[in-house]
Order: structure tokens, then sequence, then C-alpha cells
């Protein structure tokens, strides 16, 4: 699904990602892990499309990456981009609205019925379908996040970008957010990378956890966690999806 070769980032004179290489296949669930200011939110806004790269190859379904975002990436921060004077359930139609017709923004009839529907369907997915009329700052954090997971995956988007999606959240709705995502990785045919400060999570949740090195970004050599840059973790077969 993607093709990263001999890819380098600078912002002027820093150089953020340096000669790096590899590639992610559909449905992959990469997680990326790495010192802070190495540059993963810098790559995730490459995959978005909010950034272009300096230099190298940079392939999105062997072609260049679009460089506007667009309904096939989605994104989740860690903090989230919810609209407080709008209810959850005109959070998430706001977002089918914006993906489909980014000009009017607003939809009429038939086409805001469906989008209605398709809204309550993620809302329903996410855990959320008791709480449709609520505003986001009558919900916990938890449940703010699920709406902010709600609010992108409505758009079908191909590739699902996670900014630290949990680290706000305390480790019991932290274990229920993981396995949500998971769920929702597997039913929805996504691609996900995921960007995480915890190691230990990076791994419970990755096909492939990846490692950034602001040093070293030479695949062959040990980095700081004493492991190589990319390899694979089999916890779960892309098999198991299938099937
Ligand atoms: P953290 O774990 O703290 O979130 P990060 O790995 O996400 O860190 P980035 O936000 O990608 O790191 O930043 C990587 C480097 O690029 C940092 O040195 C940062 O200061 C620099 N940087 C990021 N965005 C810009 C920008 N728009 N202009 C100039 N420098 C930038
Ligand atoms: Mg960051």
């Amino acid at each position: 699904l993607i093709t990263i070769k001999n890819l380098w980032k600078r912002y002027g004179e820093t150089v953020v990602l340096e000669n790096l290489s590899f590639s992610i296949e559909a449905g992959e669930f990469c997680t990326l892990v790495g010192p802070s200011g190495c540059g993963k939110s810098t790559f995730l806004k490459m995959l978005l499309g909010e950034e272009s790269p300096t230099k190298g190859l940079f392939l999105f379904e062997g072609k260049p990456f679009p460089a506007e975002p667009s309904a096939e990436r989605g994104i989740v921060f860690q903090r989230y981009s919810l609209f407080s004077h709008l209810s959850v359930l005109e959070n998430v139609m706001l977002g089918i609205e914006l993906g489909a017709s980014p000009l009017l923004g607003k939809l009429f009839g038939k086409a805001k019925k469906r989008a209605r529907e398709e809204a309550i369907a993620m809302l329903e997915a996410v855990g959320l379908g008791d709480v449709l009329h609520h505003y986001p700052s009558q919900l916990s954090g938890g449940m703010q996040q699920r709406l902010s997971i709600a609010q992108s995956l409505v758009k079908k988007p191909k590739l699902l970008l996670l900014d630290e999606p949990f680290g706000a959240l305390d480790p019991g709705i932290r274990a229920d957010m993981h396995a949500l995502i998971l769920d929702l990785w597997k039913k929805n045919n996504l691609t996900v990378v995921m960007v995480t400060h915890d190691l230990h999570e990076g791994f419970y949740l990755g096909t492939r956890l990846l490692v950034f090195d602001k040093v070293r970004l030479d695949p062959q050599a040990p980095n700081a966690f004493g492991a190589k840059i990319t390899y694979d973790i089999p916890l779960h077969d892309k098999k198991e999806k299938e099937s």
C-alpha cells in the first residue's frame, strides 16, 4: 500500500527523517515508536498529505502520495478534534459532509438521510449508540476518543493514522480502546499506522513494530531499544483477519 525509498524530510537545516526505506502492506497494523522529536508525527502528516517529502520515493498504491488530505486517509490525534457546539451525531455527520462535499459542506434530502444512518451505525460500532444527542463536553475522555475514531472511520478510509490516540486515557479505558481498535481494524479492512509512546502498547497491538531513531536510520543498525529499525511481531496473523 505504501512504498518508501530513500526518503528524506528536512525542515530548513533540521533533518527529521533520514534516508528511510520500507514498505507497508495493505492490512498491516503498524505501530510506531521512537524518542520524542524523531519525526513520528511528521511521518504521519506526510501519510495524511499535510507534509511532503524533501527527497525520495513516497508512494501510495504505487503512485506518488496525493498532496492533499483526502477521505482515503483518516487521522485521530491524542487531543480530540471535536466540535463542542455540535452533538455526538452531528460531529460524525459533519465528517461525512466534509468528505462528500468539501465545497458545499452540507448534504440535503436523501443524501442527508443516508449520512445520518451511516453516522448512527458507526457510533453504534464504537459503543456510542446511547449518547447520540449528547455534547462532547458531557463525554468521558475514552468516549471522546471513541467519537474521534468514529469521525475518521465514517469516511471509510483505507489508511487510518493514529497519533498517540490513547496516551491521555487511564489504563483500564486504554485496554477497552485496544479491543475496540483491533475489532475495527479487522472489520473495516483497514491499514493502520499508530504512533505510541508506550512500547508495550506497540508490541501488543502491532502486526509490525516500527522503531524510528533520530541518530540511526540504517535498518541493519541496532537502535535505542537494542532492536532493528523494523521487525515483525507475529501477534496478529493477517490470515486470522481474512478468515
Ligand atoms: P513527539 O514524540 O514529541 O510527539 P515526534 O516524533 O512526533 O515527537 P515531530 O513532531 O515529528 O516529532 O517533530 C520532529 C522534528 O521536526 C522536531 O525537531 C520538530 O521540532 C521539527 N518540526 C516538526 N514540525 C515542524 C515544522 N512545521 N517546522 C519546523 N520544524 C518542525
Ligand atoms: Mg508527535
